[in-house]
């Protein structure tokens, strides 16, 4: 039986807005009729187009406040960190929140028309950026233009051909601007390299010169096209990849890509798992043996070790490793350990905090008791964690809290990054290994140089830390608590 919306109004046409999220979280879905459920599936999307609009106008309203605010150490650090409060707040990466807070001044600022579109959910958040990018760098009153010529009939077209229609709309309004564009994006040009859920990686050459990134890719192409001649019988685009493989790794294409054919099952006895190459061992190993003794001059017998020699050389590798691989077991079982103790240690302290900050109401109520309760927890947790701390002995005879000097010994480095594996920054994933090792209380105020105050962090964090508003307090080695500009706080420790 065909039920439509009995219980509650159909939502075709309705504005987006909190009276339609109400009346879609009304919906039952199993009991409207399939006209209703595509309904409910285009104001679901005007909705988010809404909610994105929010997120938008918010985003933009913390950068007007940090550009406005004379607590900021200067106008240029607000902008560039206000984006650390967004990847905190919103749990993304350092690129994505750059991503969003353009997208938010670009809409705010020269953009209205796409804005007020997007806050109507006449167009989503991926066509908004399609116009907010098009139109990146153009001369003054070149965006209104486009707005003009491409939001009529934006709300019935694909983002492809609203691509298209804001390039030819730029050309028009402003037929320099791509030359300003495409030199602005070469200035910018770069290797990327990121690993993808499949555990490859992907690897590309970005904001190249047109020209000289067409040539590249007709070389390769060119020299798949002859290897596949030659009787390779891979796919061109797997051939292609291993042919810019070789290229950048100095090696010769033909050659390599060549040598990794699989075996021709041909050429094999028509075992079809190769058990015969497998029992078969010195046979297998005999052209790799020949390689070598043309090399060296020698026969391969001549090197090959006797029984006893053997026995003695593994004894005595065992004797001079044995307590090396056992001191690594030992610090390792340490290190696991103290990362348990500091995950436990941030549990607790993410309760407490939450516990303690529900009573607060009022914003400054909020600064003073994160204020109270981080100078609470550090001074109890100091006693316990000082016997752990690194000591030195001044001239005078006086024991003194922390390493002598500014910058760590390697071992100490080493146990930092081992620690704590990633910069310590909220939603930051850059690994220890290439951050900087922070005072977190400054060596210069009197911070030791020990674990309990030094943390990794990467060179974007290091400086936000330093001059974008962020508070600091480090609660126990390996965990820190952040208080952003707005009184928000995050706490850090190792990931469970
Ligand atoms: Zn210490
Ligand atoms: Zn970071």
């Amino acid at each position: 039986m065909m039920t439509v919306t009995t219980a509650t109004r159909s939502v075709e046409g309705m504005r987006p807005g909190p009276e339609l999220a109400s009346a879609l979280a009304d919906v039952d879905l199993s009991a409207v009729d399939g006209f209703e459920v595509v309904e409910v599936l285009k104001a679901g999307r005007r909705l988010a187009s809404w909610a994105a609009s929010l997120e938008v106008r918010a985003a933009a309203e913390l950068e007007r406040r940090a550009v406005a605010s004379e607590e900021q150490p200067c106008g240029v650090d607000a902008v560039e960190f206000v984006t650390c409060e967004v990847e905190a707040a919103l749990t993304l990466t350092a690129m994505a929140a750059g991503n969003l807070m353009h997208l938010a001044r670009s809409l705010v600022e020269r953009l209205p028309g796409t804005l007020a579109a997007l806050t109507d959910g006449r167009i989503d958040v991926a066509k908004a950026r399609v116009i907010c990018d098009g139109t990146h760098l153009t001369s003054p009153g070149v965006p209104e233009f486009v707005e003009n010529a491409v939001l009529p009939l934006a709300p019935t077209r694909t983002t492809g051909w609203l691509r298209a229609a804001v390039r030819k709309a730029v050309i028009v309004a402003d037929p320099g601007t791509f030359e300003d564009k495409r030199a602005n994006a070469e200035a910018s040009a770069r290797v990327e390299l990121w690993q993808t859920p499949d555990d490859t990686a992907n690897l590309a050459g970005c904001d190249l010169p047109l020209g000289e990134a067409s040539r590249a890719f007709n070389r390769i192409t060119a020299i798949a096209t002859a290897l596949k001649t030659d009787g390779d019988p891979r796919p061109l685009d797997y051939v292609r990849a291993l042919v810019f493989q070789a290229l950048l790794l100095g090696q010769d294409p033909f050659l390599g890509a060549v040598l990794d054919l699989p075996p021709d099952p041909h050429e094999h006895t028509g075992d079809p798992i190769g058990t015969a190459e497998r029992t078969d061992g010195n046979q297998a190993q005999r052209p790799q043996a020949t390689a070598t003794e043309r090399q060296t001059g020698t026969q391969a017998t001549a090197r090959t070790p006797t029984p006893t020699n053997a026995a003695n050389a593994a004894n005595a590798a065992n004797a001079k490793t044995l307590a090396k691989i056992q001191a690594e077991v030992d610090a390792e079982a340490e290190l696991a350990a103290d990362r348990r103790v500091a995950a436990a240690l941030t549990r607790t302290l993410r309760e407490t905090l939450t516990h303690t900050l529900a009573r607060a109401e009022k914003a400054h109520e909020r600064v003073w008791l994160i204020a109270e309760a981080a100078h609470r927890i550090h001074e109890t947790l100091t006693a316990l964690k000082v016997p752990g701390c690194a000591t030195h002995t001044t001239e005078d005879g006086h024991v003194v809290h922390g390493h002598n000097g500014y910058r760590p010994p390697a071992t100490m480095r080493r146990a930092i990054q081992a620690r704590d594996q990633r910069c310590m920054f909220p939603a930051c994933r850059r690994p220890a290994i290439q951050c900087d090792l922070d005072h977190t209380l400054a060596y210069h105020l009197g911070g030791p140089t020990c674990p309990c105050n030094l943390a990794a962090l990467c060179r974007h964090h290091h400086r936000a830390k330093g001059a974008g508003g962020w508070n600091l307090i480090h609660l126990w080695p390996g965990v820190l608590l952040w208080i952003s500009p707005t009184a928000h706080w995050y706490l850090t420790g190792p990931d469970p």
